[in-house]
């Protein structure tokens, strides 16, 4: 299991969104839409999970 990041579009930045999930099973998953707060700009992106990779840190 990882942790779902997407690019902060306003600054460049990884950042997280808090989701997590299996990289196979993500990278399967249909289509979805969601929207993360970001800390570096303090508002909501809105991104698509084909803009999004999940992270796993073992
Ligand atoms: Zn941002």
């Amino acid at each position: 299991m990882g942790i779902v990041m997407i690019k902060c579009p306003q600054t460049g930045r990884e950042i997280p969104t808090g989701i997590k999930a299996d990289r196979e099973r993500f990278r399967c998953s249909a289509v979805f839409f969601a929207r993360t707060y970001c800390s570096i700009c303090q508002a909501n992106h809105e991104w698509f999970a084909k803009e999004a990779w999940v992270y796993e840190s073992s």
